[in-house]
């Protein structure tokens, strides 16, 4: 990090202490007996995973949840004692790397749990998973039946094998439904546990949920957005904060002519004399494409609009405005709305789609700087 950090002037900086005061305030919200899985698929939501898994574990997360086995492998490679769980299905003939680095995996049949058994007891260990439950999202788990309990209960019983947890997820469609798939999930459990199981960890509730329904956060919830304090919810409040500044420099500066056009198909045309900015990122860094002529960075206090088609790698700015607009200028692309920085919420707004997706779409390539 501290050797690329020069290399580039577009740099997503990640707010560590906020992303550790986010965690806390969650932990704190839902309380003792209910733990906390930080959710750090896609690259910790653009924040870069590694750069905050130790803010999240010092300020309480239980597990570090992935929704890939290469998510959960770049964790480890940081830092074995990690505690990784990935959410997401791990095929047959990766599964030996679950065991082999001690990584929570999520399963839904007892051919898996059984492939994991023979995998832990070669190798002396015992394999961690929590059961998946499909109570109507149809994404991942098997339905609610007399069978699939009895497979839970025979995955109890396989050797080497610690059915640790069983989770479900709420599509949120509305609170009727969600009621229905959380007494699904009860139900199961009943069915399961009156045989004589116990499972450890029972969680249902993403951070819309843990937020807004405060029943249904079981002894364990999954937040994503929250850490990064995105408020998604509507019902209830948490005042976590944004913890991402995304910024540039200006890397050129052009004086054009009225009715000159810039960009591919000169699809803006300056009504007046004018003087445009060149900035150096572009959709390949996850700014949405289609923000053209709605979005706008901040430099120096003030808003300027990108003009014209954006490119790949760079989009240009009016800075006909701008007082002091320089080659080498700061533009803040995302910010916390200070200066009237475009927050993600009005991104997300603007780019007709929702938080996660602006943040969990930024790619490798803007440098992750860690305050
Ligand atoms: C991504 C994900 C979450 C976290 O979702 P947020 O809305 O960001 O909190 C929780 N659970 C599962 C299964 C997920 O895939």
């Amino acid at each position: 990090m501290e050797v690329t950090k020069d290399l580039r002037d577009t740099n997503i900086i990640v707010d560590t202490k906020k992303i550790h005061d986010n965690m806390a305030m969650i932990k704190e919200m839902v309380g003792e007996g209910t733990e906390v899985m930080a959710v750090v698929k896609a690259n910790g939501y653009g924040h870069g995973a590694v750069g905050i898994a130790k803010p999240l574990l010092e300020a309480g997360a239980k597990y570090l949840a992935v929704a890939t086995l290469s998510e959960a492998l770049e964790l480890k490679e940081a830092n074995l004692d990690y505690p990784v769980f990935i959410m997401g299905h791990t095929p047959d003939r990766l599964l030996h790397h679950i065991v082999e680095k001690d990584i929570a995996q999520t399963v839904f049949s007892i051919k898996q749990v059984q492939l994991l058994s023979q995998l832990a007891k070669e190798a002396g260990k015992t394999a961690t998973v929590h059961v998946k439950l499909d109570t109507g999202f149809h994404r991942l788990g098997c339905i609610p039946s007399d069978e699939y309990v009895e497979e839970v209960c025979q995955m109890f019983e396989e050797d080497n094998i610690c059915v640790e947890g069983i989770f479900s997820h709420l599509a949120l469609v509305n609170d009727e439904e969600n009621e229905k798939q959380y007494k699904l999930l009860c139900d199961f459990i009943d069915a399961v546990e009156a045989r004589g199981f116990k499972f450890k960890y029972k969680h249902i509730a993403d951070s819309i949920a843990t937020v807004d329904y405060p029943e249904y956060r079981m002894n364990m919830v999954r937040a994503g957005a929250l850490i990064y304090g995105m408020k998604g919810f509507h019902k209830g409040s948490l005042p976590v904060e944004q913890a991402m500044t995304f910024k540039t420099r200006i890397s050129q500066l052009h004086s054009i002519k009225k009715g000159e056009g810039v960009s591919y198909d000169y699809l803006w045309k300056a009504e007046k004399d004018s003087i445009v900015a060149t900035l150096p990122f572009g959709y390949a860094d996850g700014y949405p494409r289609n923000l053209r002529d709605k979005g706008y960075v901040v430099i120096n206090g003030h808003k300027a609009p990108i003009v014209g088609v954006i490119c790949m790698d760079q989009c240009i700015a009016d800075v006909t405005d701008i007082p002091d607009a320089k080659e080498g200028s700061e533009a803040i692309i995302y910010g916390d709305g200070t200066d009237g920085s475009m927050t993600i919420d009005e991104a997300s707004k603007l780019a007709d789609t929702n938080k996660n997706d602006i943040i969990a779409r930024i790619p490798a390539r803007p440098i992750r700087l860690y305050i």
